[in-house]
């Protein structure tokens, strides 16, 4: 069957029963994440109350593959500002406990939308929250968002059945480089010139029969549209919203690509609700067209591999500068240096270094899936597309760890916010090395060559 399937192309409305034994067990599930109380949201410093509603609720969607070989990945994606490592490995080892899972197969994809509750763990340095919000959001965390994550990954297992998996691509022109070099520095404006990712790629879940059952979609975009007070998943929310009203009973799942150095445009003000479901409806509008053009069946097998590779960090400024700046008047630098110090003075040193989870999920001879974590710049995606060609080459961003910026030698070289200067609202003590990108490149092709072996 699968000899008579490759290089099959299908076009949507003339799907043929594709085939008895489909070679794939997919299953895909939703779980509301919309928090009970009106939390912290995340993203902006300048943030000085809770949210005070919502304009949607805020989702995580889940996909589990499985191959003939039993082989599976599990895609989370969901409706959030961030993620962390531990909270990562609290959900996918209690998967593991309670579902039998491996795992490293589990990957946390988070849309970074700044209108979802404050679970970055900078949080606690930056934000100077009251120990009642504080308390508020830690609650929601352990008693609503990781019992809701490793739930949705038991709906998820449970709704596995024999399906087709197709995929295609198209492209939405919304995202916009936002390092505009300006008086030897970069300001945080759309820059026509700059180098983007507009791809938008689309894998489809199918019965046997051709009916959709669910989508993952990509696109490398900040989730900035908003900066109010309102539960919302921006215009990544919209876009799946849109979709599963289009496609009525099917699941669409947002996958944030590398959008660290890209904005949506327009965005904020008066109208930032209106540009909000604009940009939602151009981003469904180009998983419709995905959806018309021809697609591609995906086989297997599933090959998926980890590897979490560390990054070096720039020595810390002299000791007697750091007291210096923690005993300033209050600013992100003086709370920065005052971290330090802090950390000095309870550990005695601080280790100048970072890890970043990476993880590759190949699928047949078809489709790589490449997921790195922190704040990707769309550098990255474009090294693993001319890097890795000849498979569709999917690259997402804002995986399992989204630690800091993660710039690219270019990005970290030239400077500006994602390059150095955003460190200071991250617990990451210093900005990278260069070679900070040789190493994420380094593990990718690492990676990439296991599991095309
Ligand atoms: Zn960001």
């Amino acid at each position: 069957m699968r000899a008579g399937l490759f290089g099959l192309v299908l076009l949507a409305g003339s799907l043929p029963t594709l085939c008895q034994g489909a070679e794939w067990q997919v299953g895909v599930a939703q779980e509301k994440i919309t928090p009970s109380e009106m939390v912290w949201l995340s993203g902006y410093g300048g943030r000085n109350k809770p949210a005070e509603g919502k304009v949607h609720d805020l989702w995580a969607k889940a996909v589990v593959f499985e191959d003939e070989q039993k082989q599976q990945f599990i895609l989370i994606t969901c409706d959030l500002g961030s993620m962390y490592q531990e909270l990562r490995d609290a959900v996918a080892n209690q998967a593991a406990k309670e579902f039998g899972i491996d795992p490293d197969v589990v990957l946390i994809n988070i849309s970074h939308t700044h209108c979802a509750p404050e679970i970055a763990k900078e949080r606690i340095v930056f934000h100077r929250l009251s120990d009642a919000e504080e308390a508020k959001l830690q609650s929601y965390i352990e008693t609503e968002l990781q019992p809701g994550l490793v739930r949705l990954i038991g709906k998820a297992l449970a709704d596995r059945q024999p399906a087709v998996l197709t995929f295609s691509q198209s492209s939405a022109e919304f995202a916009k480089n936002r390092r505009f070099p300006m008086d030897g520095g970069f300001v945080n404006q759309p820059y026509a010139e700059g180098v983007t990712d507009h791809d938008v790629p689309v894998l489809q879940v199918r019965t046997p029969e051709g009916q959709l059952r669910g989508l993952f979609f990509g696109y490398a975009c900040h989730n900035t549209t908003l900066s109010f007070y309102q539960f919302c998943g921006d215009y990544a929310g919209f876009a799946q919203e849109i979709i599963q009203q289009r496609h009525p009973g099917i699941i669409a799942g947002f996958v944030m690509g590398c959008g660290g150095d890209q904005n949506p445009y327009p965005r904020h003000g008066e109208e930032g609700l209106k540009h909000c479901r604009q940009h939602g409806t151009d981003l469904a509008d180009a998983v419709d067209r995905a959806l018309m053009s021809e697609a591609k069946v995906i086989h297997g097998p599933l090959k998926v591999a980890r590897e979490t590779v560390t990054l070096d960090l720039e020595p810390l400024p002299p000791v007697a500068e750091l007291e210096a700046a923690a005993a300033e008047s209050d600013s992100y630098p003086q709370r920065k240096a005052a971290y330090l110090v802090r950390q000095l003075q309870e550990h005695g040193e601080i280790e100048l270094k970072q890890t970043c989870p990476l993880l590759a999920a190949k699928f047949g001879q078809e489709l790589l899936f490449v997921a790195i974590s922190g704040e990707t710049v769309v550098d990255y995606s474009r090294f693993a597309k001319a890097d890795f060609a000849g498979p569709a080459v999917w690259v997402a961003g804002y995986n399992d760890d989204v630690f800091a910026y993660l710039p690219s030698q270019r990005v970290l070289l030239e400077g500006g916010y994602e390059g150095r200067s955003g460190i200071v609202h991250q617990l990451t003590p210093t900005p990278f090395l260069p070679n900070v990108e040789n190493h994420v490149r380094g593990g990718v092709k690492r990676l990439v060559e296991q599991v095309s072996r």
